[in-house]
């Protein structure tokens, strides 16, 4: 008898026992490589004792405080640290329990900012096609993948979605790269337009793209076309960093390296590197002086806004990130993963396209690369993948629909940073076999 309501009613999982550095080991010993730290969660693998004392220090002192209440040195701590390492304006933090509850508090900040304004009207979100926020209503609604959508469609607020920045699919022959990214982002400015400026609150989308594209980055110049854009028409812009933020591109923040800002700012994930489940929606001064000086207070909160435990999780997390060099060993690790991605997969006949940044890698299969054609979406390539990877003793993250939701497939890699160019390979190679099994060449 079990009574856990799992994520697939009919799939038998084992039992996860103990971390050991970059592996997970289950009740009959058998260890798997988190090659993907479960979903770009792993940064610093399952086996951090400073982060693990750091917490059980909370938990000897207080476990939990309201924060309707009080604060806590944590959070302080943890916010003052997040900020002196923030991108452009960002002043405030605003600590939630997950990436979903991260962004849901984006949307609503980005409403009431217009309100508090005298901008009422400014109601419409516009996101892209194949992002994912979140799988609340407000963050699924903004999410722009049809099947993650589809069955609920009737419940989800209107949002608007132009196309991602995902130039293996969609730039035309003889299009450059720069002209390609000008193209895309243009769209924003085309849907605004549309809309109407003044009802247009805010532009949401993923830095680079993780889930549902496969860890796809912008093009040069994308993100600072969409900056201006954003900027001419009164419209915030909301970078959802919760995948591909903290440190996981090589940056702390993956916006760093676009050379742009946002307004709000939402992670998660990396945050507390899986030790606790935390978030943060992350805002510039402006916007909070503006609720500051205006109403008074963010009309949000959830029971567990900054759990002491949770920030003290994060803040041990990204002492590691920051005092203890992870960021820099993401970046250096990350051209070795790359080098070792090329050099293993590039010549396979259905690898089409290999994109990514720092450890944040993505590898998209195709029938056939001339024509880019995906696969036959029945065989399910991406599950099978996933299965044969982990009876290897890998754990990766392929996904089906890559594409348009439907058609497609990739398989995503976010190792934990503390993984040595040895174990790397070693991953890989199971890659390799899990691939050779599936995808006979
Ligand atoms: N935003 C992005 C970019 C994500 O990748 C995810 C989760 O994969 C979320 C939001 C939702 O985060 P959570 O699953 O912690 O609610």
């Amino acid at each position: 008898m079990n009574h856990v309501f799992p994520r697939h009613c009919h799939a038998s999982l084992p039992t996860a026992k103990s971390g050991d550095g970059c592996f997970i080991i289950d009740t009959h010993g058998k260890r798997y490589f988190d090659g993907s730290g479960g979903a770009a969660v792993s940064c610093l693998g399952h086996s951090n004792q400073r982060i693990t004392d750091a917490i059980k220090a909370q938990v000897d002192s207080l476990a939990f405080a309201h924060t309707g209440f009080f604060t806590s040195d944590t959070a302080e701590e943890l916010a003052d640290l997040l900020i002196a390492n923030a991108p452009g304006d960002i002043d405030r933090v605003y600590f939630v329990s997950g990436g979903s509850e991260a962004v849901e508090a984006a949307i609503k900040l980005a409403r009431q900012y217009h309100l508090e304004n005298g901008q009422p009207e400014r109601r419409h979100l516009i996101a892209r096609r194949q992002s994912y926020h979140g799988n609340t209503l407000g963050a699924l609604s903004a999410g722009g993948n049809e099947w993650r959508r589809r069955q609920f469609a009737p419940l989800l607020v209107e949002m608007s979605h132009i196309s991602a920045c995902y130039e293996y699919a969609e730039r035309s022959k003889g299009e450059s790269l720069y002209d390609y990214g000008q193209r895309a982002a243009n769209e924003l400015e085309s849907e605004i337009l549309r809309l109407g400026p003044e009802t247009v609150m805010a532009f949401i989308a993923e830095p680079i793209v993780g889930a549902t594209l496969g860890a796809v980055p912008p093009v040069d110049g994308y993100y600072r076309r969409i900056r201006e854009i954003c900027d001419e028409y009164g419209v915030l812009l909301i970078l959802d960093e919760v995948m591909c933020g903290m440190g996981r591109t090589g940056n702390l923040f993956a916006c760093d390296a676009e050379d742009v800002s946002p307004d709000i700012l939402c992670i998660a994930k990396g945050l507390g590197g899986g030790y606790q489940p935390i978030g943060a929606m992350l805002c510039t001064k402006q916007i909070y002086e503006s609720i500051s000086n205006g109403s008074g207070f963010f009309q949000h909160g959830h029971t567990y806004l900054g759990h002491p435990v949770a920030t003290a999780a994060g803040l041990a997390v990204v002492r590691e990130l920051l005092d203890h060099g992870m960021v820099a060993q993401a970046h250096q690790r990350g051209i070795h993963l790359e080098q070792q991605l090329r050099t293993k997969f590039a010549q396979n006949p259905h690898v089409g396209d290999i994109r990514g940044r720092g450890m944040f890698w993505g590898i998209e299969f195709v029938a056939n690369r001339e024509t880019k054609q995906p696969f036959d979406p029945a065989l399910g390539l991406a599950g099978k993948l996933k299965k044969s990877a982990f009876e290897h003793g890998l754990i990766c993250y392929p996904m089906p629909g890559t594409r348009d939701g439907k058609n497609g497939d990739h398989v995503l890699l976010a190792p934990p940073f503390i993984a040595t160019e040895d174990e790397l390979d070693g991953a890989l190679d199971l890659l390799s076999r899990a691939i050779a099994d599936v995808i006979p060449t």
